[in-house]
């Protein structure tokens, strides 16, 4: 048996946040959503390549599905308000699946931050849909504003 030190809080945010599942920046973007955007509790939507999915390459069609229906459900049950899009620098999604390197993967990664927050608007009909860049700089992350 093992109990969490942590207190629960039944209180929901109504924000949700789409970035990759790669486990060595999974804390970095908890401490960029928790404190560095005031979102505690936020819903966590991951996977491998997070926003890519939804950008339009046939590479990841079933992911985009996937992740549409998880979106949906989230906006009509959790009262989702808003969704913040995080792409992070050298992932391996673009690396392996689109086959992607740099510079032009970083170039890709930011143009389908743009995409991806008009898809999601457009599923979704929520105006409040920001998108980041995590960038490595000296040993740490760097969450980067990206206009979409
Ligand atoms: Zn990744």
């Amino acid at each position: 048996m093992y109990e969490s030190r942590l207190a629960y809080e039944v209180d929901r945010i109504h924000a949700a946040a789409i970035y990759c599942s790669d486990g060595r920046l999974g804390e970095h973007f908890d401490d960029f959503l928790q404190h560095g955007l005031s979102l505690p509790r936020y819903d966590r939507v991951t996977l491998p390549g997070g926003p890519a999915c939804l950008a339009g390459h046939p590479q990841a069609h079933l992911e985009e599905q996937g992740v549409v229906d998880e979106l949906k459900f989230l906006v009509e049950v959790h009262g989702l308000k808003r969704i913040v899009l995080i792409a992070h620098q050298g992932c391996a999604f673009y690396g392996t699946r689109l086959d992607l390197r740099e510079p032009r993967l970083e170039l890709v990664q930011r143009a389908d931050l743009v995409r991806a927050a008009a898809f999601v608007h457009r599923v979704t009909g929520l105006e409040a849909v920001d998108g980041y860049f995590a960038r490595l700089v000296d040993g740490r992350i760097r969450f980067e504003r990206v206009q979409v």
